[in-house]
């Protein structure tokens, strides 16, 4: 249908075979995913262009194709690319970006309500919960990212253990409530604890062994010494996975410890918690089945677009606990305004997305079999490039390599440390600045090194052996 007034195609005919070009120009970028650089710079004319008032009348469809193809298409972060490796992003899939063009067809408010997208949320949730063991009972909503999936963990630790209907009516008061972390916990983690009202320093940052897990002899002394100074603890945050260098946290031992301290145990497994997934990876996440809350992505290593995150609450009541209520508005009446629980009634958001779609239809797709051996071949991959620097002689890989993440950094002669920091933040520029391939950079030990995470699908082992060369080559050309 379409009437004049409504902003609908005019002219179906002409969309429709406009529609068909654009979606085999998106299938084409797909199925040659490897041409072309990683990532190029936005040239000034074009931020330039971008930057230009919106227009009053209608943009021909052809003229915004030519706009598209010129200021937009080119300039993408590189991660759909299989020498991308900055970060920790997802790679994507042909079929993730299907879904996404059914989900914005339907273009549900995933709000609540009863409708097709809600159940689909459930069954992903449902599917997420027995993948990491926890109970029939727990509860669990997708949101943007763990960012927000942590940021929920904790504001239910909070309820739970911060004085649950007061907190949520007075917000914290009494003594300071406290929450424990290793110092390689992502910087989410004390974003989320300013967000809460518990202050920064409510983040007690607890030291790591050698291997970059956190030292629990550590943890438990500052528990304690925080208890004799009058402060509450309250949780423990657990990292699957941590960013800097993929190292896992001992969940089983830090849930023993939660237990007899009677705290909640958060588990930040972005990426990390799905190598549940993969058999041969399964010892990392032990205990995980015993997390009050985890959170973690699907957009990271199961390569759902962006964005889609998971939290999960071993208790199902708290969430609702901590977040229902619904003004007159919103009430549910039957009808449409049933299926009860609503997702806005479990997180912070109202309207919301349909992201289950994506998730469901990529687990669909794909079975979760095969998505776990992806992970496991990151992992494998990750080992055989660590083995591969190592043998380099200016190079040192700088960490231990639990997962799918190899820090390295080169070391030219003759050079002190900050140097060596300034040449091998030069190389990153480098191999990102000629689209040949995408590393990131940290500290480890407080010195600047390479990072490559490899959450990529499409990573041959070709790809890493010419990330290897360029790394040599761009050294001994920027030293
Ligand atoms: C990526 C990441 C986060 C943040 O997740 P987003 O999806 O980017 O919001 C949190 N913790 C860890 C360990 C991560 O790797």
């Amino acid at each position: 249908m379409s009437d004049m007034g409504s902003l609908d195609p005019q002219d179906w005919r002409a969309f429709r075979a406009f529609a068909h070009e654009l979606l085999d120009a998106m299938l084409d970028r797909q199925q040659n995913a490897d041409v072309g650089p990683v990532w190029r710079p936005v040239p000034e004319a074009v931020k330039k262009r971008l930057a230009e008032p919106p227009p009053q009348a209608p943009t021909p469809l052809k003229e915004l194709r030519r706009e598209l193809d010129a200021c937009v298409l080119p300039y993408a972060v590189g991660n759909t690319h299989p020498r991308f490796w900055g970060w920790v992003h997802g790679s994507g899939t042909p079929g993730g970006a299907l879904a996404e063009m059914v989900a914005a067809t339907l273009n549900a408010n995933c709000g609540g309500r009863d409708h097709g997208a809600i159940y689909l949320e459930r069954a992903v949730v449902g599917w997420a919960r027995d993948w990491f063991g926890l109970p029939g009972s727990a509860n669990g909503l997708l949101v943007s990212g763990a960012s927000i999936a942590n940021l929920i963990g904790l504001a239910v630790a909070r309820y739970r253990h911060g004085g649950e209907r007061r907190v949520r009516e007075d917000g914290p008061t009494g003594a300071r409530l406290t929450v424990y972390a290793s110092e390689h916990a992502h910087a989410c983690i004390a974003k989320a604890l300013e967000t809460l009202g518990l202050g920064r320093a409510a983040l007690r940052s607890v030291p790591v062994r050698a291997d970059f897990a956190m030292d629990l002899a550590a943890l438990a002394e500052r528990i304690a010494s925080d208890r004799t100074a009058g402060l509450r603890p309250i949780a423990v945050v657990a990292t699957a996975g941590a960013v800097n260098t993929g190292a896992f946290d001992d969940i089983e031992r830090i849930a023993d410890l939660c237990a007899r301290e009677c705290l909640w145990l958060h588990v930040d497994g972005a990426f990390g918690a799905l190598t549940r997934l993969a058999p041969e990876l399964g010892e990392l996440t032990r205990g995980v089945e015993r997390a009050d809350s985890l959170a973690f992505d699907f957009h990271k290593w199961l390569h759902v677009p962006y964005d889609a995150g998971c939290i999960l609450v071993r208790d199902g009541e708290l969430l609702p606990a901590t977040f229902g209520g619904r003004p007159d508005y919103l009430a549910n009446v039957g009808g449409l305004s049933g299926g009860e629980p609503w997702p806005a009634d479990l997180g912070l958001e109202l309207s919301r997305g349909n992201r289950a779609l994506k998730v469901w239809w990529t687990i669909k797709e794909q079975g979760v079999r095969r998505l776990g051996e992806a992970i496991a071949r990151n992992c494998a991959q990750a080992q055989r490039l660590a083995a591969a620097l190592a043998a380099e002689p200016r190079i040192v890989v700088a960490a231990p390599v639990p997962l799918n993440i190899v820090c390295c950094r080169y070391v030219g002669e003759g050079l002190d440390a900050e140097a060596l920091d300034a040449l091998n933040a030069a190389i990153a520029v480098s191999l990102q600045e000629r689209g040949v391939a995408v590393v990131s950079t940290t500290r480890i030990d407080e010195r600047l090194c390479l990072r490559a995470c490899i959450t990529n699908h499409r990573t041959r082992d070709a790809d890493l052996d010419l990330l290897v060369r360029e790394i040599v080559a761009a050294g001994e050309r920027l030293i």
